[in-house]
């Protein structure tokens, strides 16, 4: 399958940024400049902004995202919220696995794994996001470090679930450093994504999956990043922030 086939994505992630008046805002900015997209278009929020952020997307082409999700339906888990609660609200795509969960939140790929199973079960889209370390980098592993995020978040995840989930490549060295991966860079990386999934699935499930970028993204280097063949996508912080930087990507990924 080829590029054009598949579905481009732009989401944005807010990280613990805006309130629910800041997010109804900022969405009301966004709506009339993307309103003509030839992609997808989302708003990850943080959980207080949800319901805000559905009804200010109401009538547009903006689906509203979550920022993370648990993998039980219910019980004693304290400060947790559940794929059905994410449903009912209204949320269609929820960001597992970003680096700053694994970071400084304990995430691990047992547990992206988890959640990304219940996401899929309650008809939810996640996004996954895997990438390696500046050091990792540096050492030489990257595609060892990508791998296996890619074969352990995705245990259990059958070919018919995989076409509901995307992928997102970002290089921790690149979130929010304002260092971003050359065109070049990107493109191997995520064509070794594409290759270890065609491994993983086939060739054909592998071709139909969208394979997002993110790392410093931004309105000056998404139209080079978004031209290569594998790159389906992004996953933009700080650019989606702002509503003419947040458009112009959509924008560049709709030609
Ligand atoms: C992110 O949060 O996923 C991200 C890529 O951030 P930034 O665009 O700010 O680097």
């Amino acid at each position: 399958m080829n590029k054009a086939l598949r579905k481009a994505v732009i989401a944005g992630n807010w990280k613990m940024n805006k309130t629910p008046s800041e997010a109804t805002q900022l969405l009301n900015e966004i709506a009339p400049l993307v309103k003509d997209a030839d992609c997808e278009v989302i708003a990850c929020v943080p959980y207080v902004d949800i319901a805000a952020a559905v009804e200010a997307t109401k009538g547009t082409n903006i689906k509203v995202g979550a920022e993370n999700a648990h993998w039980e339906e219910k019980g004693a888990f304290t400060g947790e919220i559940s794929t059905g609660m994410l449903k009912e609200i209204g949320v269609e795509y929820v960001v597992l696995g970003h680096s700053e969960r694994r970071q400084y939140f304990g995430e691990t790929d047992e547990t992206v794994n988890k959640r990304t199973k219940a996401v899929l079960k309650a008809g939810l889209k996640p996004i996954v996001c895997v990438g390696e370390l500046k050091w990792e980098r540096e050492c030489g592993i990257t595609e060892e470090v990508v791998a296996r995020q890619i074969k352990l978040d995705l245990y259990d995840v059958t070919a018919e679930e995989l076409k509901n989930v995307i992928i997102a490549y970002e290089p921790v060295w690149a979130i929010g450093t304002g260092l971003t991966a050359t065109d070049d860079q990107a493109e191997e990386v995520c064509a070794f994504i594409r290759a270890t999934l065609a491994k993983l699935y086939s060739k054909e499930a592998a071709d139909g999956v969208t394979i997002q970028y993110g790392g410093s993204m931004n309105d000056g280097n998404a139209a080079g990043l978004l031209s290569k063949e594998n790159i389906d996508g992004g996953l933009i912080g700080g650019a989606s922030l702002v509503a003419e930087k947040f458009a112009a990507i959509v924008a560049a990924a709709s030609k």
